[in-house]
């Protein structure tokens, strides 16, 4: 048997075997889905299920645990919703593929491959097994939503404060590691107060919304987005000078200078302050943040809608 890799990603849940429909391959090389011994099975991983709530491990343990009970080449789990896809082992030619669902709740699907087939029993003894993995998984998978939401802020679906302060302390120890460049964007409505003022408290969040998707047309995949406070934004740039940090916030400047927001019948214009600090050898993380402030509000005293760099 392949040695298990794990890759990442993701999905699983429902009810729907596709047996192999010739049972006289080779048996299975554990028939333990009879009876009490198949139970004893079934509680013994659902045991060790339960030492975690993290859906790769968990896939992992079960497919470590159930090897004993029917041999195969390669076990995946995909649950395309969640972008989860794990493959353990090297795919073989035949498989048998179950859809895990629990009251109609789609959990993701488990493909198991083999270059035998499977037999009747077999699938019918994996079947049995997978029942031990449902209500874990389910458990993980709610885990996992928990976890991103509360990474995440809930107007606008990017990154929130408390994120901000972790990222940017594990990227100044990085950036100082490596010795790379390291930048950090602070971003500001202006007058947003007078927004919500004239036009409602609604209509001063889809503007909120509207400079969180300008800004996330602007940058790459590798610079961190965060809704640091009601209209202030930070944008962490790793591998980026103050020359690239400068250039990337005057473009962001100019994306929402021109990005607007419909409402009703009028479309709203809105402008930013943009304020960057750039890692130097005196800062922490706090220090940077604090200097990108700074920044941030000499562009204010300066006339807002503007980009200033941190001495
Ligand atoms: P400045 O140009 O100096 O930044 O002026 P400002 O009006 O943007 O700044 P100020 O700090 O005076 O006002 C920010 C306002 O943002 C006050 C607060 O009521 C509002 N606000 C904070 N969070 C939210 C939110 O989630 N949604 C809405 N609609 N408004 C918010
Ligand atoms: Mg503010
Ligand atoms: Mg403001």
């Amino acid at each position: 048997m392949a040695t298990p890799q794990a890759s990442h990603s993701h999905s699983a849940d429902v009810k729907q075997a596709r047996y192999p429909l010739r049972a006289r391959e080779e048996p299975a090389i554990v028939q333990a889905d009879d009876g009490r011994q198949g139970l004893d099975r079934a509680l013994q991983i659902a045991a060790r299920l339960q030492t975690t709530l993290e859906v790769d491990k968990l896939i992992a343990i079960f497919a470590q645990e159930i090897k004993s009970s029917v041999a195969y080449h390669s076990m995946s789990y995909q649950h395309p919703e969640q972008s989860l896809e794990i493959t353990l082992g090297e795919v073989a030619r035949h498989t048998c593929s179950y859809r895990l669902v629990v009251n109609a709740q789609f959990l993701g699907q488990v493909v198991f491959t083999r270059k035998r087939k499977f037999t009747h029993n077999e699938s019918q003894t994996l079947e049995g097994l997978l029942c031990s993995l449902v209500y874990p998984l389910r458990n993980a998978l709610l885990y996992r939503e928990a976890q991103k939401a509360a990474f995440r802020d809930p107007l606008t679906g990017i990154n929130n404060r408390s994120t901000m302060s972790v990222t940017l302390r594990r990227e100044v120890d990085l950036a100082r590691r490596h010795d790379m460049p390291l930048s950090v964007i602070m971003l500001d409505i202006d007058r947003f107060k007078s927004i919500n003022d004239n036009y409602g408290h609604a209509a001063g969040d889809s503007v909120i919304c509207a400079v969180a998707e300008a800004v996330g047309t602007c940058i790459r995949s590798s610079d961190m987005l965060f809704r640091y406070g009601g209209e202030e934004f930070a944008i962490i740039l790793n591998n980026t000078g103050p020359g690239g940090a400068v250039l990337l916030a005057e473009r962001i400047r100019q994306a929402v200078e021109s990005a607007g927001c419909a409402y009703n019948d009028a479309v709203i214009h809105f402008t930013a302050s943009v304020g960057v600090a750039f890692l130097d050898s005196k800062d922490d993380d706090e220090l940077l943040f604090k200097r990108a402030d700074d920044a941030l509000y000499q562009a204010k005293a300066e006339g807002r809608n503007c980009v200033r760099l941190a001495a």
